[in-house]
């Protein structure tokens, strides 16, 4: 499989860039060979596409479902309810819905958390994206579901050799006040034979850390540290209530932290600290969270989100820049997982998105960088390719309109009492 891309904007000047295989293989005005697939760039600019580093792909089944209420009353008489009568295909139709939306918006991998990775992998493989898929842990469920949601971690894992390298698998154990200091060990220990990374969700509310300061006397980040769990194969979600020392110990560990401004925003979670992060080297990246609390899957509107949130906690419009941001939102999020892409050069993996110029949005054009991060949406997003294929083609998805029948279908279901 080979793709030319003529005449494209790249980096402020037009040239072509040439796919073979999964990588790219060069990039020069007026290259000439026999390729599979032309696409014309004339109206277009190139840039990597986003790796979205917190979801929870099934919970676009829940979109809309409750919001604007107080966290107890919204979990406890809408989303668990609503959660205890999924089926099997609502786990695969929500994952497809959800990786439709993200290649319609620019994103070619998600970190997710949630249950039945098997059905999420399916949908992962199927659309041509890339996935790291949760292997959950969640005590507080009970001894009986936790049990079965081992066994679907454990087949996940079987399984692992037939899966395509756009996979990698997360132990994910799903915070400090749902699972024990015990199972985390044990979760340490197995995500080490494994071989796979870790991603939890970390100091998230005020309550969160006061509980943990009267339980074990520490931050919940430096209690993490303590036990070991911390350091560049860990990905913690949110990560807002960060002492100076808690920023410190997630630098020097090379953790990998997730924000995700618009649940932030959206729960009243609090407002994450990102001059303060970016001053000491902490490895940020930028994740969507899951569809009951967003309520979308748009980078975009996280990158957006996550730049306002920066200055207004900094007090100054200098606490973020464009390229800090963009770089959270792409580059940085593939090199946490080890993905050798995020920028356009020879010899990457092919992962990169052509957006429309001729998108009002997109005009001016004195900064594409900033445009992305302050003034454009989704729609200007034309065309997607991940590893070397076309996901999207001018905006067109195969199979999409049956997903949305089936996820349609599934949510209804869901919702009905
Ligand atoms: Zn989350």
């Amino acid at each position: 499989m080979s793709i030319l891309i003529r005449n494209i904007l790249l980096q402020g000047k037009r040239t072509d860039i040439a796919i073979e295989g999964n990588r790219i293989s060069r990039i020069a005005p007026m290259l000439t060979g026999t390729f599979d697939t032309v696409l014309d760039g004339s109206h277009q600019a190139v840039i990597p596409p986003f790796y979205n580093t917190h979801s929870h792909a099934v919970m676009t089944l829940l979109r809309g479902l409750a919001d604007d209420m107080e966290l107890f009353d919204w979990l406890q008489n809408h989303i668990w309810p609503a959660e205890a009568r999924l089926q099997e295909e609502d786990f695969y139709w929500g994952s497809r819905l959800a990786c439709m939306e993200m290649i319609r918006s620019g994103t070619v991998f998600f970190n997710d958390m949630y249950f039945l990775p098997q059905a999420t992998i399916r949908a992962v493989e199927e659309l041509g994206m890339r996935g790291c898929i949760g292997l959950s842990t969640l005590e507080a469920a009970g001894e009986e579901k936790q049990a079965g949601y081992e066994r679907d971690n454990q087949e996940a894992l079987a399984h692992r050799g037939e899966y395509s390298s756009r996979i990698q698998l997360a132990r994910a154990p799903h915070a400090i006040y749902t699972v024990g200091e015990k199972k985390l060990r044990w979760v340490r220990d197995a995500a080490a034979a494994e071989g796979v990374m870790i991603h939890i969700h970390l100091a998230e509310t005020r309550q969160e850390v006061q509980d943990c300061l009267a339980a074990h006397n520490c931050t919940p980040t430096a209690y993490l540290e303590k036990i070991g769990l911390l350091g560049p194969r860990t990905v913690t979600a949110h990560t807002i209530h960060c002492t100076d020392e808690d920023i410190r110990i997630l630098a020097d560990t090379g953790t990998v932290v997730s924000h995700n401004p618009c649940s932030n925003f959206k729960l009243c979670s609090g407002s994450f600290r990102f001059h303060r992060m970016m001053e000491s080297h902490v490895h940020v990246t930028l994740g969507t969270d899951g569809c009951a609390s967003n309520n979308n899957l748009s980078m975009f509107d996280e990158m957006k989100a996550a730049a306002l949130n920066a200055k207004l906690e900094f007090s100054g419009p200098t606490g973020c820049s464009t390229g800090q941001v963009f770089l959270a939102a792409t580059k940085n999020g593939a090199e946490a997982f080890g993905i050798d892409a995020g920028v356009i050069a020879e010899g990457k993996l092919a992962d990169l998105l052509l957006l429309d110029l001729d998108s009002p949005m997109m005009v001016a054009d004195h900064n594409l960088i900033s445009n992305c991060v302050y003034a454009a949406d989704s729609s200007v997003v034309s065309t997607v390719v991940c590893d070397g294929r076309i996901l999207m083609r001018d905006r067109v998805i195969p199979g999409m309109q049956e997903t949305l029948d089936n996820a349609r279908r599934c949510a209804r279901r869901l919702a009905a009492r």
